[in-house]
């Protein structure tokens, strides 16, 4: 099996016709809208109904058993030559309506790499991290498909100043786009069920904003002008499994699986054209079903179409680093016009690539 042999979901618009959700395997792509509708997807009402939406939130309700179904009825149709468009001459669109978005902090590196250049001379970690995967809330409207520009944004810089921002960072995370709905708690072990799959998201960040603000409620207007994802979604079945690293003691029984997992996806962060830094999802401190356990633990309801990330994912080492801040030790920010590359390999998985470049802030 290549690379090129593994299906990922998403929406595209070919080129003089409809919106259609779209299967993509490898750089070419068959939108669904036409098959289904000529019967060669099979004949379940709820499945046709879910194709003919224009992002994939009806069929990630369906859960699991269909997203199987329908995946072998794709690769069946691909096998006996059903014809493939290039990706080129598509419209790639936002693949789900993001229903809420939560953004985690799930990497200890990142935290200490941080607490240093923030708070130099305190502790790092505080004392909750290593008992809960800490996270916030972020705006789901604003999470964009991947390649669209982002605007830089304008906020309080420093007290009473409103500028455009002069640290623009970027943060290169792992999404997990979820469903189908359910009223939380979801247990730990049950949370493979309710991740539809895997994206690439920058979680773009206004670092002077961020910093004036961010005392005692956490992010808001420096992470809220804009989140990019990455176009294609692949199924978490398609992934495989890693072993997560030891956490320092054990956390809270919610958070204790039977058998625990964690992806391990080797990342790549470019600016300008140039590779700055290639960290690892499999350092993560925290894995995937924890977040999703800790963030319904209290009841709140998951939503199909709910986007969690990561968190920023950094290693210690030079070459390691998630963000540019850590990367240029809060010296280099992004320039206007600078474009920004995240791309994500799982085994021989490829989870495709977001990208960004940076507009001069509005007037
Ligand atoms: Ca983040």
């Amino acid at each position: 099996m290549t690379a090129a042999d593994h299906l990922a979901w998403g929406v595209v618009r070919p080129t003089g016709a409809h919106a259609s959700i779209a299967a993509r395997l490898g750089d070419r792509v068959l939108p669904l809208r036409p098959p289904a509708e000529a019967g060669l997807l099979g004949h379940d009402l709820d499945l046709r109904h879910a194709i003919e939406e224009p992002t994939l939130n009806a069929l990630i309700e369906l859960g699991r058993p269909a997203w199987r179904a329908l995946a072998e009825r794709v690769r069946h149709l691909i096998d006996v030559g059903h014809p493939l468009m290039p990706l080129a001459f598509c419209e790639e669109l936002l693949p789900v309506r993001i229903a809420d978005y939560v953004d985690f902090y799930a990497s200890l590196e990142h935290v200490e790499n941080f607490g240093r250049l923030w708070r130099p001379g305190q502790p790092a970690v505080h004392e909750n991290w290593r008992h809960m995967p800490v996270g916030y809330h972020g705006r789901a409207s604003t999470v964009v498909v991947g390649g669209t520009p982002v605007r830089r944004p304008r906020g309080q810089v420093a007290p009473g100043e409103l500028a455009a921002t002069r640290a623009l960072d970027l943060e290169c995370e792992v999404g997990f786009v979820c469903g189908p709905s359910a009223r939380g708690p979801v247990a730990v072990d049950d949370a493979e069920r309710h991740i539809f799959g895997v994206v690439l998201v920058n979680d773009w960040s206004a670092r002077d904003i961020q910093r004036f603000e961010y005392v005692p409620l956490g992010p808001f207007l420096g992470k809220s002008f804009a989140t990019s994802m990455s176009a294609w979604i692949t199924p978490l079945d398609a992934l495989p499994r890693a072993t997560p690293r030891a956490q320092d003691f054990a956390p809270a029984e919610y958070l204790r699986a039977r058998e625990p997992w964690t992806l391990d996806v080797a990342l790549e962060i470019e600016v300008g054209g140039e590779v700055l830094s290639r960290p690892r999802s499999s350092w993560l401190y925290w894995t995937p079903a924890q977040m999703l356990a800790h963030m319904t633990v209290n009841g709140a309801t998951l939503t199909a179409g709910d986007l969690f990330a990561s968190g920023t994912v950094s290693g210690s080492e030079p070459g390691t680093e998630g963000s540019l801040g850590e990367i240029g030790r809060g010296e280099r920010w992004l320039a206007d016009g600078e474009e920004v590359v995240l791309r994500g390999r799982c085994g021989d998985v490829e989870l495709g690539e977001v990208r960004g470049q940076v507009l001069t802030a509005a007037p």
